[in-house]
């Protein structure tokens, strides 16, 4: 039997009538044939909530107990979809993710997936039943303790399923109809793709683009799953949405498609320090131990204001997740503590966002970069650091411009049009 996986978001399950609204759109597909696998989110708001609760009960909290309460949320709408759909006379069953069992690291709060063995659900498709709906999100540790993915994770279980099952397609269906050139919620200029390569949704995604979840891309991208993002509020058929898919398959790409942002972003700068090999290692060693996520990261000549000291000097600047600021400075004061390194002035700025732009074109392509500084430029917006890759450039800039920005770059780059 064929079988196609349909995921659905928070939103697309936030109150009884969109489940109901979801479960017709899966009932369409066993119609036509299907076995379908139904990935679903907890209801919107709620997994933020959980979040909420956890930290409000234990700050500094177990990261097993905070899994084993934000998973819940999933549990829900799990339970609740399969009712639904056996109301209106299809034969489904729910899934926690311990049941399947979806087997992943230790790792809670942001585990992986090890393996997803199909007897379990196998046999009850063998049973008759034609629709398994699964908590997205969840996972089983080989210590039989529950684990989630990370914040967005209901996509990935969405593509690890269609990869374990080999489904015909994954959709997955959200509160936008597609892709877009940008967030369509910063600009109504935005323009919905009909096709992405994987490099260029990875990027995206990567760079804050949360359409989808930066994992589920590059699992799709190694098994070689059908990936589509469509509208669960619209009549849908087999060419709704935008496809994600290899790079051969779009006949003509521009080359920049797409822009992303990330509001909460750091900039650290610490002043003056002793310029001489292993040092960026003694500074970043610990930050990486510390698990802070370091993002960009550049190195300046620093000025020599005492011409007695012979020695050289650099400014080291980085970017970081706003959440991570308190963690990074914890490390730098018991790595300075421990004699690892030293250094002048430790300046933290934490109002900065990161602005990307993305595209394939631009491998064969120069003078992109001139481009989106001269658009920012004409802005009056500073840019205070710069990261680039084969595929998209990267700016720091003041967070309050960042609208701004996103606008100008999508005006400059001509995304509107197709
Ligand atoms: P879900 O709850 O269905 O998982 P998310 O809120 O995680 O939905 O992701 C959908 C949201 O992603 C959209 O509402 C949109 O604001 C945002 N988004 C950011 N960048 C893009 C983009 N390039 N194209 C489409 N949506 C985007
Ligand atoms: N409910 C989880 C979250 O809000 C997972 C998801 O929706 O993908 O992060
Ligand atoms: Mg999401």
């Amino acid at each position: 039997m064929p079988l196609l996986v349909m995921k659905f978001g928070g939103t697309s399950v936030a109150d009884l009538d969109r489940i109901a609204n979801a479960a017709q759109k899966v009932q369409r597909e066993v119609e036509r044939g299907y076995d379908v696998i139904v990935i679903v989110s907890a209801m919107s708001g709620k997994t933020n909530e959980l979040v909420g609760w956890v930290e409000k009960t234990s700050p500094l909290y177990d990261a097993r107990e905070y899994d084993a309460v934000v998973s819940s949320g999933e549990n829900v709408t799990a339970g609740l979809m399969a009712l639904r759909l056996q109301e209106m006379g299809v034969p489904a069953r729910s899934w926690q993710g311990w049941q399947v069992p979806i087997n992943t690291t230790s790792a809670h709060g942001s585990a992986r997936f090890i393996d997803i063995p199909r007897a379990n659900m196998d046999a009850k498709f063998a049973e008759g039943f034609k629709v398994a709906v699964v908590a997205g999100f969840q996972g089983l540790s080989a210590e039989g303790r529950i684990t989630t993915l990370g914040r967005g994770g209901s996509d990935t279980t969405a593509v690890a399923f269609a990869a374990a099952f080999g489904a015909e397609r994954c959709d997955i269906y959200t509160d936008v109809d597609g892709v877009y050139t940008t967030d369509p919620r910063i600009t109504s200029k935005a323009r919905k793709l009909d096709k992405i390569a994987f490099e260029e949704m990875l990027e995206l995604a990567s760079l804050g683009a949360k359409v989808l979840q930066t994992r589920s891309v590059e699992l799709a991208m190694r098994y070689k799953v059908r990936l589509r993002v469509l509208s669960s509020f619209e009549d849908t058929d087999e060419t709704s949405g935008t496809l994600v898919c290899d790079e051969d398959e779009i006949m003509e790409s521009k080359v920049v498609s797409g822009v992303a942002y990330s509001r909460d972003e750091a900039k650290m700068t610490l002043v003056k320090v002793e310029d001489r090999p292993g040092i960026a290692a003694a500074i970043f060693g610990p930050l990486a131990e510390a698990g802070v996520n370091v993002d960009m990261i550049v190195q300046n000549i620093s000025e020599l204001d005492d011409p007695a000291d012979k020695r050289a000097y650099t400014d080291m600047t980085f970017s970081l997740p706003t959440n991570q600021v308190e963690r990074a400075k914890k490390a730098i004061e018991e790595a300075t503590a421990a004699g690892k390194f030293a250094y002048a002035k430790l300046v933290t700025d934490t109002d900065v966002a990161k602005i990307s732009v993305v595209g394939i074109g631009m491998r064969s392509q120069v003078g992109v970069a001139a481009k989106m500084f001269a658009a920012l430029a004409a802005e009056n917006v500073n840019i205070k650091v710069i990261t680039t890759s084969e595929i998209k450039i990267s700016v720091l800039i003041d967070r309050k411009y960042m609208e701004l920005a996103v606008q100008a770059l999508h005006d400059t780059f001509e995304l509107e049009k197709a």
